[in-house]
């Protein structure tokens, strides 16, 4: 590992006058779980590194009938496994962070450091994008609100420049519904082989009609993949067994996945045929 320079930032401000200051040169440092890891492998080399782990402003889950969730970039995934408001209102998050890595890991790893890596198997990036969520990204010039939809550009690339932070995630109220994520993996602390995250909402006159759905596939792709076919037919109708098998097949055509050393393209696409359809149901049990 190369030397550098660490400065411990207590403040956002203080974070983005630093990477003004050193560029591309200069790395965050959240959790350091996954960046500790590069460092140690000499793929990445930075001259400064910015530890924002002291900045507890940026530490905090709340909740408002009206706004939402908003999720402060430096909560960790055991914070969200836990928070009892998260269960309540949005189980589908404490869901997955049940499936992410091992407790210690979710001790340490930070939700913003997970969605800046930008890991396409990532386990939470799916489960938010299921749920419509923004990102908030600040600079020196102050704070924009990004759609996590565009916020992923490819395989470890995110909207974020170079002298900026992520600092929050919001999960509007309107996406309050029913949802599942499903991962499989070679082993339970694996990261995903193909991951389904799906959330369902419900006409509230009629339990047996979509008003909307996201079905959103993880490491079958650059980036996590919505399946907007599939989301197309389901939306509007009512939701029946022959629907669902339909959603299912276009979501696997709609996947990009590569061949690797866990399995083929042609078989990571039947286990994405196989989760969207599971997902679906149990989203719709569950609603
Ligand atoms: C053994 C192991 C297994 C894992 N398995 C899984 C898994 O199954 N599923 C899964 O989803 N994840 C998994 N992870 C990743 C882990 O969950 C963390 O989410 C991840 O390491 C990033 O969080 P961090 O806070 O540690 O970020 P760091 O490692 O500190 O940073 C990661 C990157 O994000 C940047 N960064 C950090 N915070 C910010 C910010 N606020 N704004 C802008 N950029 C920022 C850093 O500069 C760096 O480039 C695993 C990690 C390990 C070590």
């Amino acid at each position: 590992m190369n030397t550098f320079k660490y400065f411990p930032a207590k403040t956002v401000n203080e974070a983005c006058e630093l990477l003004s200051q050193y560029g591309e040169e200069a790395k965050l440092l959240g959790g350091g779980q996954s960046l500790v890891t590069l460092m140690k492998q000499d793929f990445v080399s930075p001259s400064y590194l910015i530890d924002i782990k002291g900045i507890s402003d940026l530490d905090y889950i709340r909740y408002d009938e009206t706004d939402g969730l908003r999720i402060g970039a430096l909560t960790t995934h055991r914070s969200l496994e836990t928070s009892a408001v998260i269960q309540e209102k949005f189980a589908i998050l404490a869901q997955m962070e049940s499936t992410l890595a091992s407790v210690p890991v979710r001790n340490w790893g930070t939700v913003g450091g997970n969605l800046a890596h930008a890991d396409p198997a990532s386990d939470l990036a799916p489960t938010l994008l299921s749920l419509g969520a923004e990102v908030t990204l600040t600079g020196p010039n102050g704070a924009r609100v990004v759609s996590l939809d565009d916020f992923f550009v490819d395989t470890f690339e995110t909207a974020l420049q170079p002298d900026e932070l992520l600092t929050e995630i919001h999960v509007p109220n309107s996406s309050e519904g029913a949802g599942f994520y499903y991962k499989f993996a070679q082993r339970a602390t694996d990261l995903a082989v193909v991951s389904v995250a799906v959330n369902l909402i419900l006409d509230p006159d009629d339990q047996n009609l979509c008003r909307d759905i996201r079905i959103v596939m993880g490491s079958v792709g650059p980036t996590p993949l919505r399946s907007r076919r599939g989301e197309d037919l389901l939306k509007g109708q009512t939701i029946t067994g022959t629907l669902i098998e339909e959603a299912a097949r276009v979501s696997a055509e709609d996947a990009q996945p590569t061949t690797d050393i866990n399995g083929s393209e042609e078989y990571k696409r039947e286990i994405v045929d196989v989760l969207v359809r599971r997902a679906i149901k149990e989203a719709a049990a569950r609603a």
